[in-house]
């Protein structure tokens, strides 16, 4: 194994149910990784035994060069945060963050040191003798990151660290963690269930599904080449038509997403129907076009005079094939 976290032949069973089955996967230093999968997909699980609050029932988790598949969690230099933010209610920010150094019994100097420092880092160097409810979701939450980066772990778990912000807060804290990441280099294992979170901030996504590894990739890679039907369908729209629509006579999906696809007056093998309706969106239209059964969506130039009701023709400019079980 080579990468500077790895994990090769993981299962992990609750009761006969098998939640994880984990081949291979690898992750280099100081990269920004996000897991992706619906609810019920494995990611908690995936990031509690690399914690370590999990045993696995097989397989091996290494993390640069040590093997810490047996280690117990306060021996695997891995920080931790979950989406409520788990801050003590009796504590004040600071003797929150300062946890993990003093369990660890450090010199109360460098306690303040650190803790300063990491405060400073992640602009909550003015918070620190309030207490967790005197601060806003996102304050909280920044708090719960400083208290898991203090002890300088070689490796940061974030449990969709943002589902429990506002929209906006989200987006503002998203694009905070992934230059944290880079200014301190660390490595990151990010876990969601939002697609458009994982695109915006992965160097590299996994995409997980039912316990397994459906797709590793560039957020770029994932969209455009999905290995499975499930992948194209989870990440970005994707429009799917059976192949017999466009002639072929075998029972495989033929995938294309809205933007892949354009409205023409003349064309054999497309899809034929009618709009159903239109989305502006300002630079693009969306149309929704409906044939008997079938619905696809289609980007088209707002310049078009488009109506509900038309009749229109559909060709896919660049589509992929799936066959009947997804793959
Ligand atoms: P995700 O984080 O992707 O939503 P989880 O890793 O939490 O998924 O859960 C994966 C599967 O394992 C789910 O079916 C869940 O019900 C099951 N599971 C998780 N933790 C436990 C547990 N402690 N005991 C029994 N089943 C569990
Ligand atoms: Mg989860």
């Amino acid at each position: 194994m080579t990468g500077f976290l790895s994990f090769k032949g993981i299962v992990k069973k609750f009761g006969s149910a098998v939640v994880l089955n984990v081949e291979q996967l690898e992750f280099e230093r100081a990269t920004y990784n996000v897991i992706l999968g619906p609810s019920g997909a494995g990611k908690t699980t995936l990031l509690r035994v690399t914690a370590g609050l999990e045993k696995v029932d097989a397989g091996k988790i290494v993390l640069d060069g040590e093997d810490i598949t047996n280690d117990p969690p306060w021996k695997r230099n891995v920080g931790l945060v979950f989406q409520n933010y788990a801050l003590y209610p009796h504590l004040n920010v600071f003797d929150n963050i300062a946890v993990p150094l003093t369990v660890k019994g450090l010199k109360k100097e460098e306690v303040e040191k650190r803790v300063k420092e990491v405060a400073q880092i992640l602009g909550i160097g003015e918070l620190l003798f309030k207490h967790p409810r005197q601060l806003s979701g996102g304050q909280q939450q920044r708090v719960a990151l400083a208290r898991a980066i203090v002890k300088e772990p070689k490796l940061l778990l974030l449990d969709e660290p943002l589902s429990n912000l506002d929209a906006k807060l989200r987006i503002e804290l998203r694009s905070y963690l992934k230059s944290l990441q880079r200014k301190l280099g660390i490595t990151v294992l990010h876990v969601t269930h939002d697609q458009s979170e994982a695109m915006a901030l992965a160097d590299e996504m996994v995409v997980m599904n039912g316990g397994l590894v459906e797709q590793k990739g560039t957020p770029h890679e994932i969209y455009r080449r999905p290995r499975t039907l499930f992948v194209a369908g989870f990440v970005g729209t994707i429009n799917l038509v059976p192949s017999s629509v466009f002639g072929g006579n075998s029972d495989e999906w033929v995938a294309f997403r809205p933007e892949d696809a354009e409205l023409v007056s003349e064309c054999v093998g497309c899809v034929k129907g009618t709009i159903s309706s239109l989305e502006y969106q300002g630079s693009s239209t969306i149309v929704h076009v409906r044939s008997g059964e079938l619905s696809v969506k289609v980007v088209a130039s707002p310049e078009l005079e488009l109506m509900e009701g038309q009749e229109v023709k559909v060709r896919p400019r660049r589509f992929l094939r799936y066959s009947p079980s997804g793959k």
